[in-house]
């Protein structure tokens, strides 16, 4: 459905692609993960073609997007980064004037009402955009996206700036979506892409670094082994008693300290379950548990980790 090849592009002297290659197929699910200024507005806005690329080739649906920019943007429904709103017009209003503007054929009523149910935009339709939250205007930004019903949709940070309960909603809108198009989102948090895609592609500097499926990428990573501890009880003795709980491979103090309650940081080794062992160990010492929380991956542990295995795996040696 999607092939990109080897795009390269500089802003002025300055590279930021250095190369995206990717394929993506019909009815998939795919994250852009990396941190701010890694590129993936830059692919976006060339895949969709709203910018061009300095080299490379992007097809969509069998359209090459630079040859024939018009055709291909039919077949794509795009969110971009900042989304393209009039806040002086109405929610209902600003709809139909996106679907004049995609020359859309589909019965206009019905298409419409059926965008503004799944996007849950129904009950603001006659406010102005200008009166309306960030969420509300991120799922009108996500419902001009969806006019004309294309084949492929690109949606760059779309949860951006929301709020927990506005994210999932976000969440669940895209979710739905995979079952008749295909799907491209970016974002900044592992977890975000986590949450929804089913493959990921991990770009840094203008490279991509992985592209896997996600379950892959949490192997990879030992997703979920690390986690911290509150235990109250002699700081040094109860860090030494930790080191020796079986299956623990890292623990140490963290230096926080809440009267006799110190707090560490254990990892333990891969697909260990160590919140047994850890229990009765503190148990049998008499050292009270307060708090055991599981740390979550921080994108930069999973670059750590990705290019280190990337390294083992070609003997490149990393810059
Ligand atoms: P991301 O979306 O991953 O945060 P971008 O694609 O926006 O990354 O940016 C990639 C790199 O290109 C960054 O170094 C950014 O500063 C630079 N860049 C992006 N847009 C422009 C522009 N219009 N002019 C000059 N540099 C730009
Ligand atoms: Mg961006």
């Amino acid at each position: 459905m999607i092939e990109i090849k080897d795009l390269m592009k500089t802003y002025g002297s300055k590279p930021a692609l250095e190369g995206i290659g990717f394929h993506i197929n019909k009815g998939e699910i795919v994250g852009f993960l990396g941190p701010n200024g890694a590129g993936k507005s830059t692919t976006m806005n060339i895949m969709t073609g709203y910018l061009s690329a300095t080299s490379g080739s992007a097809v969509i649906g069998g359209i090459d997007v630079f040859e024939y920019p018009d055709e291909a943007k039919k077949l794509i429904g795009f969110l971009p980064e900042q989304p393209p709103l009039y806040f002086d017009m109405k929610v209902g209003e600003y709809l139909n004037f996106v679907y004049e503007l995609k020359k859309c054929k589909l019965p206009r009523k019905p298409h419409l009402e059926e965008i503004m149910k799944v996007t849950k935009i129904i009950d603001v339709k006659d406010r102005l955009i200008a009166n309306l939250s960030k969420g509300y205007r991120q799922r009108i930004g996500i419902a001009q996206a969806l006019i004309g019903n294309p084949p492929v949709i690109i949606l760059d940070e779309p949860t951006v700036g929301l709020d927990p309960k506005q994210i999932i909603e976000i969440r669940n809108l895209i979710r739905n979506l995979k079952r008749e198009h295909t799907v491209i989102l970016s974002s900044h948090i592992l977890s975000e892409v986590q949450a929804v895609c089913e493959r990921i592609i991990i770009i840094n500097e203008g490279r991509i670094i992985a592209d896997e499926l996600t379950e892959n990428i949490r192997q990879a990573t030992g997703d979920g082994c690390d986690y911290n501890v509150k235990i109250c009880g002699p700081q040094r003795e109860v860090l030494s008693a930790l080191k020796s709980v079986s299956g623990v491979a890292y623990a140490g103090s963290v230096g926080e300290r809440e009267g006799d309650v110190y707090s560490y940081l254990i990892k333990s080794e891969r697909g260990v379950d160590i919140r047994k062992p850890l229990f009765y160990m503190l148990a049998e010492h008499q050292w009270p548990l307060m708090g055991l929380e599981a740390a979550g991956m921080e994108l930069e542990d999973v670059f750590v980790k990705i290019t280190e295995n990337d390294t083992k795996k070609h003997g490149r040696r990393m810059a």
